[in-house]
């Protein structure tokens, strides 16, 4: 079996070179073609002898993302791309353009299983985890089409990142090494739907990332009601993860409230969720929830939305409401896969 190159770290290269017994500054050219210039094949690497090319090429495979489809929102440049892999499957990653750069949203699972009612990422269930490589290659593959270089990246696209905990880990080793896309930990977000025990291996990790977690309701039974996953962690084992994590970090949590007509977005829910996170170190990003096709979310009126933000200020929690970006382009989770593989036929312009 040929090894997944563009999932190694430096080290690891490093020492794979030695065993094919060749000199230690290959490593560090070979590098730089993976994680700097970005190609797609070793015969790309044109500093490298021809011979050495081969032998990477029987030795090792680059795992990366083509481009199966790519929509552009007329709106706000939003781009997003549905990628297929090298066992064929397809994944979704978005583009998104701010005053401050540009970020990622990528995925870190084809399919999902965490099963949320309002999300189209977990309809089908999980086929399987990305690899560290399929996680950077859409990163990669975004630079290199748009020939742009990336400043940020949220781990908000299809799947859930700590159910894939030790592959995101070493996506992010590698994309903020500095000997690559060095990217700052601070400029990515890593969002959960709050697997609690996997926050807490991520808090000994003690990164400087943004923890974004998805709380979508105040009480245990309008959150059971919505994630399956509040049945095995409910919302007081979550809440008391959250306060140790940024205790220990010192990082802000973001929570993501994606409101639902009639039912999460009373004042008397803005009220109740204001004191459960009151004192906390955080941020709630209110976002009205987008309607998919074959959930009965409904989003809620934008006079809801404001006063449910209003609450929340008045009893002292910062919170911002989203602008939603792509609303044109199916840019929501899981969207446009689910046309894909439902329908087999897509509309949108091919590449
Ligand atoms: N599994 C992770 C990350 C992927 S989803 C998580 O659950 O956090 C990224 C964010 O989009 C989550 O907050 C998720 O709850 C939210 N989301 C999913 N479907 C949505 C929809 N239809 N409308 C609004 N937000 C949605």
């Amino acid at each position: 079996m040929k090894k997944d190159i563009r999932s190694l770290t430096y080290g690891e290269l490093e020492n794979e070179i030695k065993a094919l017994g060749l000199p230690r500054f290959r490593a560090g050219q070979i590098y730089r073609w993976l994680h700097v210039s970005l190609v797609e094949s070793f015969e790309e690497m044109t500093d490298l002898p021809k011979s050495l090319r081969q032998s990477l090429n029987d030795n090792f495979v680059i795992f990366g993302c083509t481009i199966e489809m790519k929509l552009v929102s007329e709106y706000d440049s939003t781009i997003k791309y549905l990628f297929a892999l090298n066992d064929g499957e397809v994944i979704e990653t978005v583009l998104m353009k701010y005053k401050y750069g540009y970020t990622v949203c990528v995925s870190s699972q084809v399919g999902c299983r965490m099963g949320c009612k309002f999300c189209a990422s977990t309809l089908g269930g999980v086929v399987r985890s990305l690899l560290p490589s399929e996680i950077l290659g859409q990163v990669y593959a975004v630079e290199r089409d748009n020939g742009i270089r990336v400043s940020h990246i949220v781990m908000m696209g299809m799947g859930e990142p700590l159910d894939n905990f030790d592959n995101v880990m070493r996506f992010l080793q590698l994309v903020t090494d500095e000997k690559g896309q060095n990217i700052g930990m601070r400029h990515i977000s890593l969002s959960t739907c709050g697997i609690v025990p996997k926050i807490y291996e991520l808090m000994d990790k003690n990164l400087q990332l943004t923890l974004s977690v998805s709380l979508h309701a105040p009480n245990d039974e309008i959150r059971s009601s919505m994630m399956p996953v509040n049945n095995a962690y409910n919302i007081e084992k979550l809440m008391s993860a959250c306060r140790e994590y940024a205790k220990k970090t010192s990082r802000r949590i973001s929570f993501e409230y994606a409101l639902v007509r009639g039912v999460n977005d009373t004042a008397a829910c803005a009220a109740e969720l204001a004191s459960r996170l009151g004192g906390m170190l955080c941020h709630v990003n209110l976002i009205p929830v987008n309607e998919v096709k074959e959930t009965k979310c409904r989003e809620s009126y934008p006079e809801t939305v404001k006063k449910f933000a209003d609450v929340l200020s008045s009893k002292g929690i910062t919170v911002t409401v989203r602008r939603k970006l792509g609303a044109d382009i199916n840019a929501a989770c899981g969207q446009l896969r689910r046309s894909r593989t439902a329908n087999n036929s897509a509309t949108g312009e091919r590449n």
